[in-house]
């Protein structure tokens, strides 16, 4: 039998920062105790893996917090058929729940290196519902467009004009935005022709950097 010794530390995780916490989608909190955090996290953080903060990343990014991973994916409330854009791939991480809950995942990375890095390792733990791209996910990706949900996990000072153009009529995006150093996590929704946007609480996240974001 092949015993996974990181198992209980996850499910450990997920019962004490993310169920206690108020998230109830048992999808979600299955997946988390499932994929192996562990392995998106740098050797040198390896202590913190399931720890209830964002975690170094290279490059200057961060692994998203657990919880902070969980909410967004509730709230992004995504179904089998969807297709889903998701900008700042960074780790790979948050990319591997969305490639299980959804058909087809179009991720956007800014920086080549992290892009690499989170498809290899997407790729030895076989999943291979995602297509990647390097470059300024602030403009989304046009020829893919509409998508069904766009989930941005950096922080933009406005959700981007791109973006919501490329929401599907019924779609949905979850997006930090405001300044600096403290956003409002922000539910953005499409239907009949009309944006409706919904702040759900503060929360940090390193900048979106990109034609329709922060400039650097
Ligand atoms: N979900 C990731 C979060 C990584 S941090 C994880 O949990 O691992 C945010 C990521 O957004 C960083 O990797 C950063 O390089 C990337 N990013 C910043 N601006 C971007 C842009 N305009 N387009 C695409 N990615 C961007």
């Amino acid at each position: 039998m092949v015993t996974d010794p990181c198992l209980e530390a996850r499910q450990r995780m997920v019962e004490e920062q993310i169920r206690a916490r108020g998230v109830v989608d048992e999808r979600v909190l299955r997946l988390m105790a499932e994929i192996p955090r562990e392995r998106f996290i740098p050797a040198a953080e390896q202590h913190g893996a399931f720890s209830d903060r964002a975690v170094p990343l290279e490059c200057g990014q961060t692994v998203s917090q657990p919880f902070m991973v969980a909410v967004m994916t509730e709230y992004l409330d995504v179904e089998p058929e969807h297709r889903v854009l998701e900008i700042g791939t960074g780790s790979g991480y948050q990319t591997a729940i969305l490639a299980r809950l959804a058909r087809e995942v179009y991720t956007v990375e800014r920086l080549p290196l992290l892009r690499q890095q989170a498809q290899t390792l997407l790729d030895s733990l076989d999943i291979g519902n995602v297509v990647y791209r390097t470059g300024d996910g602030s403009l989304g990706w046009p020829e893919m467009a509409p998508f069904d949900r766009i989930m941005v996990t950096a922080a933009a000072p406005d959700v981007p004009k791109s973006l919501i153009e490329q929401l599907a009529e019924g779609g949905r995006m979850v997006i930090p935005v405001g300044q600096e150093g403290e956003q409002t996590l922000t539910i953005v929704q499409c239907s009949a022709g009309r944006i409706e946007e919904t702040p759900r609480f503060l929360c940090r996240f390193v900048k979106l950097i990109g034609r329709e974001a922060w400039s650097q």
